[in-house]
């Protein structure tokens, strides 16, 4: 059926992006990797999904379970300030409700932050290597990126990481926002706390650090807890957390951040009204109440990785440490035409040419099943 949208013979020359404002100019669409639901139905059940750091395990059946509750809730619009789920988290964190805000994903706070504290007279700092949100919000905000060249590939504990000294070292006065990821995606690595306290140290009062912890929940390494440590020490410190990886909602779209209670009131003039549904606000609360369902997906997903690192070491394939749900796994040559093989076989990676890291491929911890495929479709 031909779509209504359609341009006619009688329709007159138009194009939007002509009119489009200076910011949003100099920004692309999203590129989402590749058309999964298309995929799936190519593949039916054989199709490995590894290219986006999703949960294999998905969410506590007692999300679930709350989830279906709240869909007879649907015809009403959600609680606009969340307050279920503001209570649920600040029991948990031990941070007062007006220290929280809830997204629509932590994606849309990292955008918020940018779009609310920045602008053409701005700079924010973020890493080379740094999750690819960082410069969109950047560029979306009119502000000016300073990104920020990353640990050399040889560094001990965190090649191609943040390097945090320089970070400190790049932030002018017309800096507004610097923007961390820890651990970092697509890099996998982490700094730890004694290393992010001297780094907070540096950094002047009106300088906002939004600390991105949305792999949090698997961190296990020796000297890493999470920045929220540092937040009342710092009140320029904000630490922004999703429910999309350990508590298995990313299609729900539910993050949450923790900052000084003036931050969280500049955002509330922005945020949209309903940013969270009533559906996701339900998912989240009870998520967050099944503790054994976090240890059970934390457990896994480190057992698992662990494995697979080891499986594609021993196929010659080196991944660097990682403390999330995937592996950056570095190639000898470009690893477009290995991505395109495993796609043809129904495994799904993640390609770094984007990033600027055209030998590595980011391959997220799947089911044991998913991983055996990719194991026995490589070459
Ligand atoms: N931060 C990092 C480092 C991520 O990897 C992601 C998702 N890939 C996000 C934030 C955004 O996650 P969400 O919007 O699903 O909360």
């Amino acid at each position: 059926m031909a779509s209504r949208a359609r341009p006619s013979k009688a329709e007159p020359a138009f194009d939007a992006a002509r009119l489009v404002n200076r910011a949003t100019a100099k920004l692309r669409a999203y590129d989402p990797g590749h058309d999964l639901p298309a995929l799936r139905g190519r593949f039916g059940a054989t199709i490995a999904e590894l290219g986006s750091n999703e949960n294999p395990i998905g969410p506590s059946p007692r999300a679930l379970k709350a989830m279906r509750a709240a869909l007879t809730e649907t015809f009403r619009y959600p609680d606009p300030r969340g307050m279920s789920l503001k209570r649920a988290l600040s029991g948990h964190l031990g941070v007062d409700v007006d220290r929280i805000a809830l997204g629509n994903g932590s994606h849309e706070l990292l955008m918020l932050l940018a779009q609310c504290f920045a602008d053409a007279n701005h700079s924010i700092v973020f890493s080379q290597f740094g999750f690819a949100v960082f410069p969109i919000a950047t560029a979306a905000a009119g502000a000016r990126a300073i990104r920020v060249p990353a640990l050399p590939r040889s560094h001990r504990s965190a090649p191609c990481g943040h390097d945090l000294d320089a970070m400190a070292g790049a932030i002018r006065a017309d800096t507004r926002i610097v923007y961390l990821a820890n651990p970092n995606n697509p890099t996998g690595t982490w700094f730890d706390d004694a290393t992010l306290a001297s780094f907070l140290e540096k950094v002047p009062r009106n300088v906002l650090v939004a600390a991105d912890e949305a792999y949090h929940e698997y961190v296990d390494a020796p000297g890493l807890t999470t920045a929220l440590a540092f937040a009342g020490k710092y009140p320029n410190l904000i630490v922004t957390r999703t429910f999309s990886k350990a508590y298995g909602l990313a299609g729900a779209r539910v993050g949450y951040l923790i900052a000084h209670p003036s931050v969280v009131a500049v955002l509330e003039r922005l945020r949209e009204s309903f940013n969270v549904n009533n559906v996701a606000l339900a998912g989240a609360a009870a998520a967050l109440r099944d503790k054994a369902w976090l240890a059970k997906s934390r457990a896994f997903n480190r057992a698992e990785r662990e494995w697979l690192r080891e499986e594609l070491l021993e196929r010659g394939y080196r991944c660097l440490p990682s403390q999330t749900n995937f592996l950056l796994c570095a190639l000898p040559r470009d690893a477009s035409k290995l991505e395109r093989h495993l796609f043809e076989r129904g495994v799904i990676v993640r390609p770094m040419g984007g990033y600027g890291l055209p030998r590595a491929l980011r391959i997220s911890v799947g089911s044991r099943a998913e991983n055996r495929r990719l194991l026995k479709a490589l070459p």
